[in-house]
């Protein structure tokens, strides 16, 4: 099934956004988007036929553009590098609607936000370009004012040209993929005589208090599950970071598989990874537990107590951060990763924005949000081909047996919300039901009232808040 190229662009504002010579229909100017930098004046306002910029009096579309345009003179719309910040936060937006509610949760608290981040899985889904999502964000810290400095991160990348394409538009951080070159333990032997007298042994501090040590199996399977992981990060850094002189943030990821990582892996991949000159900002081991989309962890919390301790400060030993991936709605964990990085952590949410987007459709337009949901039932199988969830559709309820009052509850069923958290992209690649979602959202954002951006800013406050992280007021405590 091919995405429908005609919705492509900029839905975020409108289907079509039709030229606009004269800014006498202005039906409302964004408040807090009013920026002067001594050359130009520019704010953004709605007219009747869409979203425009006006800069100097005259009113463009918002396209490719008026977003460079805002980045050169506005620089604060351009992204950064910020993994360097203690608490960073990755705040996807499948739907390009997402950063107005973002940025009001994030900008009280002493929190530097990733508001462009997007796996190659949900761009293949939503049918959007890298560059459609950098200038979102773009659009979006001009519009709400937002000066902090926020992050681009192309994530989950696999190849390459991937890479090498949003590093040449400015995204600010790549989350490099290596599960693919990630093996299975054959169980064979082959440690070579460096490898083996770099780490057997021997005993490696950290700065908690406890050592790692790797014996001649435990080696052993890590050069077999990792070695060829190493290799293809190691070539991945001398091309861009080397010979390309990328500046931006480096995440490695290996959490997409499906045996938990190890301190001693960590330790190995780590230590191999700085010998091999490779840095890091960021490494997302794969947990123990799961950590399933849209539901919170599932898990031995004790036994993810002691590793994260333990992960936490391998990172330290070597300088980097560590990332957690599928991180939103895993309230029972964040008091621990806050707790342990001592603050110093990188949270990656993504499809949380997305489910709230439908709780409001639920809320505001039932008949809709019932199409939708029949929609999504009808194609689950597809969805689940993207995206491994513990969803059972026997308990998810029987619309028929729902009053529309009841709807907005489903968001609070487990199963109900993997149901609709993964079948975003079904959802979008039908048009028509893309054009009426799209069409509700713009039309529920009105000057004084904007209910997308309060739900998002009072779910990702939870986040926060469980996360411990400081508001911008707050001293950070004597240790
Ligand atoms: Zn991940």
């Amino acid at each position: 099934m091919s995405v429908n190229k005609k919705y492509r662009a900029r839905e975020y504002l409108k289907e079509s956004i039709t030229m606009i010579r004269e800014s006498n229909d202005i039906l409302f100017r964004y408040p807090s988007s009013e920026h002067t930098n001594g050359r130009h004046t520019a704010y953004m306002a709605r007219t009747s036929s869409g979203d425009v910029l006006v800069v100097d009096d005259v009113a463009q579309p918002l396209d490719r553009q008026a977003a460079q345009f805002l980045r050169t003179e506005f620089p604060f719309t351009a992204p950064v590098p910020v993994l360097g910040r203690d608490c960073t936060i990755g705040l996807g937006d499948r739907l390009g609607l997402a950063a107005p509610g973002h940025i009001a949760a994030i900008r009280n608290y002493q929190a530097t936000p990733v508001l462009v981040q997007q796996s190659m899985r949900e761009l293949n889904l939503t049918g959007r370009t890298w560059q459609d999502i950098l200038d979102v964000g773009t659009f979006m810290t001009f519009r709400e004012g937002y000066t902090d400095g926020f992050g681009a991160d192309g994530d989950h990348l696999k190849q390459a040209t991937d890479i090498g394409r949003v590093l040449s538009l400015g995204y600010t951080m790549v989350t490099l993929d290596c599960s693919e070159h990630i093996a299975c333990d054959d169980g064979g032997d082959r440690v070579s005589s460096d490898v083996a007298g770099r780490y057997l042994g021997r005993a490696f501090g950290l700065d908690n208090g406890q050592n790692i040590t790797l014996d001649r199996a435990q080696l052993a399977r890590a050069v077999n599950i990792y070695g060829k992981a190493l290799d293809f990060v190691a070539d991945i850094w001398r091309m861009f970071w080397v010979n390309g002189a990328a500046t931006a943030d480096f995440e490695l990821s290996i959490d997409e598989t499906t045996q938990p990582t190890t301190p001693e892996q960590h330790f190995f991949i780590a230590s191999e990874l700085a010998l091999r000159g490779v840095r890091m900002a960021t490494l997302a081991p794969r947990f123990c537990g799961e950590f399933q989309k849209a539901v919170d962890y599932v898990g031995d919390i004790a036994q993810f107590e002691h590793e994260v301790d333990t992960h936490a400060a391998i990172a330290r030993r070597f300088g980097y951060k560590l990332s957690v991936h599928s991180g939103s709605d895993k309230f029972c964990i964040f008091p621990l990763v806050s707790r342990y990085t001592r603050g110093r952590y990188h949270l990656k949410t993504a499809g949380t924005s997305w489910l709230e987007a439908m709780r409001l459709i639920a809320r505001l337009q039932p008949q809709l949000y019932r199409q939708a949901h029949a929609w999504a039932v009808k194609h689950v199988q597809e969805a689940r081909t993207y995206y491994y969830v513990s969803l059972d559709m026997a308990r998810v309820p029987d619309l028929a047996d729902l009053s529309d009052r009841d709807l907005p509850g489903l968001f609070d069923l487990d199963d109900a919300r993997q149901l609709i958290h993964i079948t975003y992209g079904v959802m979008l690649k039908n048009p028509t039901l893309r054009q009426a979602l799209y069409r509700a959202w713009y039309d529920m954002d009105a000057q004084d009232n904007r209910p997308y951006a309060d739900a998002l800013s009072a779910h990702i406050g939870r986040h926060l808040e469980a996360l411990g992280v400081l508001r911008k007021d707050e001293e950070k405590a004597l240790k």
